[in-house]
């Protein structure tokens, strides 16, 4: 059975629970518990593109964004990792087919160059000297930062979750939480499969299943899942090229270091459900769109496709906040499908704010009170 008391106890094993823990635990924290229904990064994080960019509309994405490279850039040393988080910076190449994609990537570089990110605004031919085997028919051009990149989700999380335990955290996997009680305006406990454990704090960190939890103390968290489906295909030569995005085609692509493709499509008819079936529309769906933009990839088997639930915030920017009359009940979701870019960066904020430091940027952005007062943090460049 799990320990019947906690410091704080954290809901979900992912990118944000692990690295949650540790830095909470770094602050000085004690006697911290993760709490995770499967293993650790059997959610989103493990079934993830595990791109890492820079390049967002909102300037609260990009700071987040922006900070955690510098941070993924270290990982290996900071967390004294005995693997390797295998960050690559290969870059982004952002591609505009449309003339509104084209005007609002002008916006977009304007807050990203604010914010010193590297990037760059290139012709057609331009793009295509960065990817050779890009289409650049109807191509209005594409900007390009040079220090995005992608990691190895499944090594990232090990690494915070074996620093994590260095600094005491617990954690219980195979254990579901199924209910949490809130007296006096207070939380209380967290009821799981293998027993209660008593904790002033307690953080949601479930993701697509955030709603959930918040329900268990009568609270509708304004979120819904989403999937999102991807697939792999054979590996072929490397080309140590960047992942290519079109938001008007809906696509990622990305080629890994050992060959492989990764790609997705987003779907805009995809209900609000927590279904993560694979479907054969999908490959059809992915066919067509990359094809339309990397010709090259046509022969090209595919591997494997499964699928993953992004936690869609109205905004597709995270909420990250109290939930309102239970003290001690924090959430950390809505990432809308980049949770694990901004996931380190995120983890610091609510640390500092938890443990009473002063916070980097200020975390009320991210308040559930944005929507209530209609200040939307409205991110326009999502696949
Ligand atoms: P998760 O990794 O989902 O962790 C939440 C955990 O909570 C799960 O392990 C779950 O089992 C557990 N849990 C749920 N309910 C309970 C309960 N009642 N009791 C105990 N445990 C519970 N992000 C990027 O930054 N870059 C990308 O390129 C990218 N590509 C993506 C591609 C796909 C196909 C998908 C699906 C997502 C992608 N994302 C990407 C989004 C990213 O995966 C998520 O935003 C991020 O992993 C969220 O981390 P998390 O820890 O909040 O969630």
């Amino acid at each position: 059975n799990v320990q019947k008391t906690a410091n704080a106890v954290i809901i979900g094993g992912g990118m944000i629970g692990c690295s949650l823990a540790y830095e909470l635990a770094l602050r000085g924290m004690k006697d911290i518990v993760v709490v995770e229904k499967e293993y650790l990064c059997s959610g989103a994080t493990g079934r993830c593109g595990a791109g890492v960019r820079q390049q967002w509309g909102t300037e609260t994405n990009a700071i987040l964004a922006r900070d955690s490279v510098k941070r993924f850039e270290q990982m290996n040393e900071e967390l004294e990792y005995d693997m390797d988080i295998e960050f690559k910076q290969g870059g982004y190449l952002i591609v505009a087919y449309t003339e509104g994609e084209w005007t609002q990537f002008h916006k977009n570089v304007a807050v990203q160059k604010s914010l010193d990110i590297p990037v760059e605004m290139v012709t057609p031919e331009g793009a295509r000297e960065i990817v050779p085997h890009l289409n650049i028919d109807g191509l209005f051009g594409a900007t390009f930062c040079q220090t995005d990149g992608h990691a190895n989700p499944f090594h990232v999380v090990d690494a915070y979750a074996k620093a994590a335990r260095r600094l005491g955290v617990v954690f219980e996997t195979y254990t579901e939480v199924t209910g949490i009680v809130a007296e006096n305006g207070k939380v209380k406990t967290v009821e799981t499969t293998r027993g209660n454990i008593d904790a002033p704090l307690v953080i949601n960190a479930a993701n697509y299943a955030a709603g959930k939890v918040c329900k268990m103390v009568d609270f509708d968290l304004p979120l819904y899942p989403q999937r999102h489906q991807a697939l792999v295909t054979e590996p072929v030569e490397p080309t140590q090229g960047p992942m290519v995005i079109s938001f008007s085609r809906r696509l990622y692509c990305q080629q890994t270091p050992h060959g492989s493709f990764i790609m997705g499509v987003g779907d805009p008819h995809e209900p609000k459900d927590f279904n993560i079936n694979s479907s054969w529309d999908f490959l059809e769906d992915v066919s067509r769109q990359v094809l339309s933009v990397l010709p090259l990839l046509k022969n090209l088997r595919v591997v494997r496709q499964w699928s993953g639930l992004y936690d869609m915030s109205p905004d597709a920017n995270p909420i990250l906040d109290e939930v309102p009359d239970v003290q001690g009940m924090w959430v950390l979701a809505g990432f809308s499908g980049h949770g694990f870019m901004v996931g380190p960066q995120t983890s610091v904020l609510v640390a500092q704010k938890i443990m009473g430091e002063k916070c980097f940027m200020p975390i009320e952005k991210f308040g559930l009170d944005r929507f209530r007062r209609g200040e939307l943090l409205l991110e326009p460049s999502v696949v």
